[in-house]
């Protein structure tokens, strides 16, 4: 039985424990300390600190941490092996809210395509459950598997949950869900997670969604609507299909639905009867913003669309790299 390690923050100097095998990011979340993180599968580099004092290590069932820079700390996988101390500049000395493990019950279900289901989940209050729009929970399976969903809900609906879940084929989660799942049924969920909330400034807004990557897009625009089409803000979403844009009935519907956003629907396997815009998502904000030094982005869903999105953006539309936010649906987390 190993002891627990002492990990502190610099420069501002907040400090938790991390238990033996618990990795960084665990530790900091539970007591209420805001790592910078998206995915928690050591995919998307975006939970890296500089590793002032101390050592880590990867554990054999993860991924091994080789391609981290040197003098670098991947926390959503790194276990410590002895106190740390690290850099970690924006995260106040003071934590604030905690990742909770709760139980949720099944309170709707509605099946708006052919392959998303759409869940709200009520959090007993006791749990101490809140998040902010833009961020994910993971609902945990028997075996203690994980599986992130994004809430689309505004966060003023006080323990509320919904999830937009797209069934994937043989899927463990999402085909139970999307196949089974009732009302009355009683989920094991943890959160909040998640950095992809909106930014203070006046930059004008690009809303990028493939798929359900809808999802935390809604939470943003239910929130801060006003905002936004203060800023000036338009959203591109993708599909294959019509029915993949499973939240639009019109688009004249749903720009009325958020008034000042406008709604710029793109398929890429349509048939002949679609008389919008076809081909990859982020090409057509491309061809309709070849200047976007001065925007702020916020793309969610595919990891292949966000790949594409940010190298696209930033190497030929001038978009400054720190103005692309987002959170990629990596699977297997
Ligand atoms: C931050 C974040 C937020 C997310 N938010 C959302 C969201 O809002 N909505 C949403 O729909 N999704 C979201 N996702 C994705 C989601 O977490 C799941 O990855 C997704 O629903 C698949 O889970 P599953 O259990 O159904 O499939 P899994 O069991 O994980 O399988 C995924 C796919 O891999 C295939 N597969 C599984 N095992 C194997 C194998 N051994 N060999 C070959 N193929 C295999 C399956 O057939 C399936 O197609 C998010 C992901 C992240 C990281």
């Amino acid at each position: 039985m190993g002891t627990n390690l002492l990990v502190r923050l610099s420069p501002n100097g907040g400090s938790f424990e991390c238990a033996p095998g618990q990795t960084v990011l665990d530790a900091a979340l539970a007591a209420g300390y805001w790592l910078p993180h998206s995915c928690r599968t050591g995919t998307c580099n975006s939970c890296h600190l500089g590793l002032l004092e101390g050592a880590v290590e990867h554990a054999p069932t993860r991924p091994d941490g080789t391609d981290v820079p040197a003098g670098q700390c991947r926390t959503c996988q790194a276990v410590p092996t002895a106190e740390l101390l690290l850099d970690a500049p924006k995260v106040p000395a003071e934590p604030g809210q905690r990742v909770v493990t709760t139980g949720a019950k099944v309170v709707e279900v509605s099946r708006p395509s052919h392959d998303v289901v759409v869940i709200r989940l009520q959090v007993p209050p006791a749990a101490g459950f809140s998040f902010k729009a833009g961020q994910y929970a993971s609902v945990i399976l028997k075996d203690g598997a994980k599986r992130s969903y994004s809430m689309a809900n505004d966060p003023a609906e006080a323990g509320v949950i919904e999830w937009h879940v797209r069934r994937m084929e043989g899927g463990r989660f999402s085909t139970h869900a999307y196949d089974k799942l009732k009302a009355g049924g009683l989920l094991r969920i943890e959160g909040p997670y998640g950095d992809f909330v909106l930014q203070p400034g006046d930059a004008p807004i690009v809303l990028l969604a493939s798929g359900t990557g809808y999802a935390p897009i809604a939470a943003l625009l239910k929130t801060h609507g006003a905002e936004m089409a203060r800023r000036g803000a338009v959203l591109y979403w993708g599909g294959r299909q019509r029915a993949d844009l499973y939240a639009v009935d019109s688009v004249a519907a749903w720009e009325a639905q958020y008034p000042g956003i406008r709604l710029v629907p793109v398929l890429s396997e349509a048939g002949p009867e679609w008389t919008g815009r076809r081909g990859f998502v982020h090409a057509a904000v491309l061809e309709d913003l070849p200047d976007l030094s001065a925007h702020e982005v916020y793309a969610c869903g595919n990891p292949l669309m966000i790949d594409a999105a940010r190298s696209s953006f930033t190497a030929t539309a001038g978009l400054p790299a720190g103005r692309f936010l987002a959170d990629a649906f990596v699977v297997n987390n």
